[in-house]
């Protein structure tokens, strides 16, 4: 078997330790198992940097994208209406999971090398009163831009609206004070920035719109509402990913052994910093400009006059330990290198010999 390490944003390279943790079989409502999941809850939050009393945390079965159709589905609802700030496919893939629950939304687009700006949404409220939701991602892993979530909050709240967030990639790798922020509802997922092998997500919630969510949802399975309830004591609702859950567990106590989001946050600017230098040393530019890109993955163009392929460079690459991810934006032709997981300082530096050398004969 090949092994390599990846260079994607989840999911990603987890250790050894936290791979380990999967090698038991746990009882689901065992007392146990029950008082795990409370502790991973209980931990978001402090993460989240918001108290119990206005917070709670729900764990959903599934891969992100679950987490987020839940939220919208539970709470905007049939008869309420969205407003979606868009730079990127996982914008856009929130207007998707509403034409498919047939929930009422515009859809504001950026350009996926600009971030959405908080007066347009000032305005947009201003000229729509029937919306009563507006959502937007972070970190916007198609182009690895990290948007300005801070303003829109301020703007969202002051005109007293719902404001739902996909932190998927950037959560536990960036701080985000979700109270501070006047965040109402923020998804992530287990393999992600917290380095857990994927399987569930979890929603940060606040809990007086979370209980205007009963009855709302259009899915059984996606209720938010009914998993909180079912959830108070630490029991799953339907069948838990038992090994997904202990594993994530084990990583929560290796983040905070690293010193917790600070440091981890430290750790992959500082990757991203290096690999982009080092990147632009060899050719390479980036499609985000240094003041928007975050540090979780980072966007390419290939050189002018490119004579190799995506596919060449890939296997090259993945031949000598490394796997990195194809371009997602639409207009130009583009690859990524994500930096999030077990990937230290000399990964990035074997990463770009490993180029060196792809290079030397082209
Ligand atoms: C990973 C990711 C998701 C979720 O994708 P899944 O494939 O459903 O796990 C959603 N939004 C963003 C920004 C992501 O990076």
């Amino acid at each position: 078997m090949i092994t390599y390490k990846l260079l994607t944003p989840g999911p990603l390279t987890t250790s050894r330790t936290v791979k380990e943790e999967m090698m038991v079989d746990h009882c689901t409502w065992d007392n146990d198992y029950k008082q795990i999941t409370q502790h991973v809850r209980a931990e978001l939050l402090a993460l989240a940097h918001v108290s119990p009393e206005e917070y709670t945390c729900v764990l959903m079965q599934g891969s992100g994208t679950f987490g987020v159709e839940s939220v919208l589905i539970s709470s905007v609802g049939r008869d309420g209406k969205l407003l979606i700030l868009s730079n990127g496919a996982y914008g856009e893939r929130q207007a998707d999971i509403c034409r498919h629950a047939g929930i009422s939304y515009v859809l504001k687009k950026y350009n996926y090398n600009q971030i959405p700006d908080a007066g347009d949404v000032a305005q947009i409220l201003q000229d729509d009163p029937e919306i009563t939701h507006v959502s937007m991602v972070h970190s916007e892993t198609t182009s690895g831009i990290l948007n300005d979530i801070e303003a829109v909050g301020k703007v969202v709240k002051a005109a007293g609206k719902v404001f739902v967030v996909d932190a998927m990639s950037s959560f536990g790798g960036v701080e985000i004070p979700v109270a501070d922020w006047g965040i109402d509802f923020i998804v992530s997922s287990a393999n992600k920035c917290i380095q857990g092998v994927p399987g569930f997500t979890f929603i940060i919630c606040r809990l007086d719109e979370l209980k205007k969510c009963e009855g709302k949802s259009c899915s059984l399975s996606l209720d938010l509402y009914d998993q909180w309830k079912g959830m108070f004591d630490g029991k799953w609702r339907f069948t838990s990913p038992t090994h997904v859950v202990l594993a994530f567990a084990k990583a929560m106590e290796e983040m905070k052994e690293e010193g917790g989001i600070p440091a981890r946050s430290k750790r992959y600017y500082d990757n991203n910093r290096f690999l982009i230098e080092e990147m632009e040393k060899l050719g390479y530019k980036t499609y985000i400009d240094r003041e928007h890109q975050g540090p979780i993955i980072t966007t390419f163009f290939y050189p002018e006059n490119c004579s190799y392929t995506f596919k060449e460079m890939y296997e090259f690459i993945k031949e000598r330990g490394y796997a990195i991810y194809p371009g997602k934006v639409t207009e130009a032709e583009t690859f990524r290198i994500g930096n999030i997981g077990e990937i230290y300082k000399e990964d990035i530096e074997k990463l770009i010999a490993i180029y060196k050398e792809f290079l030397s004969d082209k």
